[in-house]
């Protein structure tokens, strides 16, 4: 099984059409906040290399940095705590922090028999204890995409309830597309994967976008 490292699948992604954060990779602390002079805080700093599949259980995710400095800091500080449990990174990727919003799970899992099926959940972080998710064989049509939406529990999450406001539900179907449509990113992945995952897609008012990538290949 391979892992292709989160910055790759982030740049493949966007050729589909998917919004991600900007942001750079960096070998070291030095490097980040090189980088990071070009981005627009906050700023993101995450640690990559092999061991670091689940990143923030690991120590490997720091949020709201305000300056290169302070991600040069993170960095620093996530290297020396990383190195000291056996699992020293290969490098850093630094991006800018999108703003707040509901956090949605959009991915594809091969069924051995049935073949590639696209998933969408509520949850980020949370899917697996909220376990409220949709699933359809793919490929999807943008009806398809939406029925989906509709059957999550918390659908009025996304539609908005409680006094906060809905978020762009056709900037999360268009990534649900992304991944799921005749020539999208399961389609061109072919047989070639076993698990894809944009989790978590901070979706709000102003828009969908996928702030983590995963790809494990065969
Ligand atoms: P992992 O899933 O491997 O633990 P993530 O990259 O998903 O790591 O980061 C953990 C959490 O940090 C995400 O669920 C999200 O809430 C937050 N996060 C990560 N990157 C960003 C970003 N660029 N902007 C905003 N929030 C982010
Ligand atoms: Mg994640």
């Amino acid at each position: 099984m391979t892992s292709v490292p989160e910055h790759a699948v982030k740049a493949w992604i966007r050729g589909f059409g998917v919004a991600v954060p900007r942001g750079a990779t960096a070998p070291s602390p030095d490097g980040v906040a090189a980088a990071a002079h070009d981005l627009t805080g906050p700023l993101v700093v995450k640690a990559y290399g092999p061991g670091l599949v689940h990143k923030s259980d690991a120590g490997a995710v720091r949020l709201g940095l305000g300056s290169p400095q302070a991600a040069r800091d993170a960095a620093a500080e996530m290297r020396a705590a990383l190195a000291a449990r056996g699992v020293p990174p290969d490098g850093f990727l630094v991006e800018e922090q999108a703003a707040p919003g509901v956090e949605v799970i959009v991915g594809a899992v091969r069924d051995p028999a049935f073949g590639p099926v696209l998933l969408v959940g509520l949850g980020g972080v949370w899917t697996e204890v909220l376990g409220d998710t949709a699933l359809r064989l793919c490929p999807v049509t943008e009806a398809d995409a939406r029925a989906m939406l509709d059957e999550l529990r918390g659908a009025a999450l996304l539609r908005g309830s409680r006094g906060r406001p809905g978020v762009d539900r056709d900037a999360l179907v268009r990534v649900m597309l992304a991944v799921g449509s005749p020539g999208g990113i399961v389609d061109r992945l072919g047989d070639g994967f076993t698990d894809f995952e944009l989790n978590p897609v901070i979706c709000s008012r102003h828009g969908a976008v996928a702030v983590d990538a995963r790809l494990l290949g065969t």
